[in-house]
């Protein structure tokens, strides 16, 4: 397991999340997607210089010693574009603590089987759930750790298996964090417009706001 000097280019990191997958979770976004949904909830994570480099081997450390996680879940941006270095974190992760592993992704869970490439094919290999498909505004839903009703929950694994029968509960539920300097950092997959509304109403009270949805 080559490692020296492997990168990811992240928008985010969160060391606790609890509304995008099973159980308390961290999670990476990646930076960079090329899909161009209308009404993507972080455009801002399209944009593939956008974000920051960061050693893989730095945030395997780092999700490895957050006592409350069961799991990682990875987001963007899309997971897929940067699948060797995510590959390798999970990797690096696994061999200090047997974390369960989520990812979303555009693409579909039949075309990564049909035609991923070598290092795509390895990443799912690694994975315990996927939610796939791009977001599709028209078809916009509040089913749990998806935007749209065309996205799948795929367990390829048993470890979540249980939850099968509770992924049309559309609680709408969001992670409301107040970071150290006071930046009021949200997580989760909101409606369409919940965004602007809820970011609008915070600013006019002068909050700093950061999404990582
Ligand atoms: S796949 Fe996800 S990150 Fe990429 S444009 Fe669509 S909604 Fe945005």
């Amino acid at each position: 397991m080559s490692q020296d000097g492997a990168m990811l280019r992240v928008a985010g990191v969160a060391d606790t999340c609890t509304t995008l997958g099973p159980g308390v979770r961290a999670v990476v976004w990646v930076q960079g997607c090329e899909r161009g949904c209308p009404g993507c909830i972080a455009p801002e994570k399209q944009n593939p210089s956008g974000g920051y480099n960061i050693p893989v081997e730095d945030i395997a450390a780092h999700i490895s010693s957050l006592i409350p996680i069961e799991g990682v879940t990875l987001s963007g941006g899309e997971p897929f574009l940067q699948s060797g270095p995510l590959a390798l974190l999970i990797k690096l992760i696994q061999r200090r603590r047997p974390l369960s592993i989520m990812a979303y992704t555009g693409f579909t869970l039949q075309y990564l089987r049909e035609f991923g490439k070598a290092d795509q094919k390895d990443l799912l290999a690694h994975l315990d759930i996927l939610v796939d498909g791009p977001f599709i505004i028209e078809r916009a839903t509040a089913k749990r750790w998806r935007g749209s009703d065309n996205q799948c929950v795929h367990f390829l694994t048993p470890r979540y298996a249980r939850l099968a029968d509770q992924l049309d509960d559309d609680t709408f539920c969001l992670d409301v964090q107040v970071g150290k300097d006071g930046t009021v950092i949200w997580m989760g997959i909101p409606p369409p417009g919940f965004r602007e509304r809820f970011e609008k109403g915070l600013g006019l009270r002068q909050i700093r706001l950061k999404c990582l949805s």
